[in-house]
This record gives C-alpha cells, sequence and structure tokens, in this order.
C-alpha cells in the first residue's frame, strides 16, 4: 500500500528527473555520482538562508514554501554549474551582467527587494533554476538573465 506521503514523494522524484533531462548534457554529467537528498524543513537546519548545499556526494535540498523541489534542485545543480563549468572570464561575464541589471530588476519586483539582495553567485543560480523550472517565480525572471544561462556552454 502506498500512503499519501510517498505518493507524493515519488512525484517529486519524478518530476525532478523530467526536468533534469531537459538539461543540456554536460550539466547533467555533473551530477554523476550524486544522490539526491530531500529534507522537510523550510529550511536547512540551523540555517535560515540555505535552501541546500552540496556536501561530497550528496546534494542535499530543503522544501521552503515558496519554491518548489524541482526550483529548489535546479539551485543546487547551478552552484555545481558555476563551480565547475565556470572559468574566470565567465565568472566576470556573469558578475558584470549582474551588476548592470540587478538595480533594474529590484525596481521591477519591489516586493522581492530581500530576495534579490544576495551576492551574483546565488542570483546565478536562482536566474538558472528560473530559465528550467517549470513556474519560476518572477522575481528571477531576466530576458537577459535566461539568455546568459542558456547559452552557457
Ligand atoms: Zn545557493
Amino acid at each position: 500500500m502506498t500512503n499519501f506521503k510517498t505518493f507524493i514523494e515519488s512525484k517529486e522524484k519524478e518530476d525532478v528527473s523530467k526536468i533534469i533531462a531537459k538539461l543540456p548534457k554536460n550539466h547533467q554529467k555533473l551530477l554523476n555520482g550524486y544522490k539526491f537528498k530531500y529534507t522537510g524543513g523550510n529550511t536547512l537546519h540551523g540555517d535560515n538562508e540555505h535552501i541546500g548545499y552540496i556536501h561530497k556526494d550528496n546534494i542535499v535540498v530543503a522544501a521552503p514554501w515558496h519554491y518548489s523541489r524541482s526550483f529548489t534542485t535546479l539551485h543546487e545543480i547551478a552552484h555545481l554549474v558555476y563551480e565547475k563549468l565556470f572559468t574566470e572570464e565567465l565568472k566576470k561575464e556573469w558578475s558584470d551582467l549582474f551588476k548592470n541589471t540587478i538595480k533594474s530588476q529590484i525596481e521591477k519586483n519591489p516586493n522581492s527587494k530581500d530576495s534579490l539582495k544576495q551576492n551574483a553567485e546565488e542570483i546565478f543560480c536562482m536566474a538558472y533554476a528560473a530559465t528550467y523550472a517549470k513556474h519560476p517565480p518572477s522575481t528571477y525572471l531576466n530576458e537577459k538573465w535566461q539568455d546568459f544561462v542558456k547559452y552557457l556552454p
């Protein structure tokens, strides 16, 4: 017998693997050897800012009420992409784009001012997640950001 919780969990796993299947192949490759672990909390234990972390071969993802599982999973994958695929030039390119666009993005989303007050890497991860998630929060939708993500190597 499957209970409701098991049903939800397998449904989430299915959604997450469907989303991963849509990522560029070399981003999918980065996930080889990693296991996803989902925790029930809104944020991670003892940490009210981070929605996930990567430790050894585990990608641990929390369940913040305002983001979907797939969004938070994509956010953590983006950290791997940033860490493993970004050259210094690419980091500079993103950080310049971030600096040139963040002000107007905050003006467009005054209610999301606090969410947008993060460093360039965190905002990159949000922009990456928003590019591939099914129902991305408008806070991180910005044509230039999504273009940058889509044309990543
Ligand atoms: Zn992060």
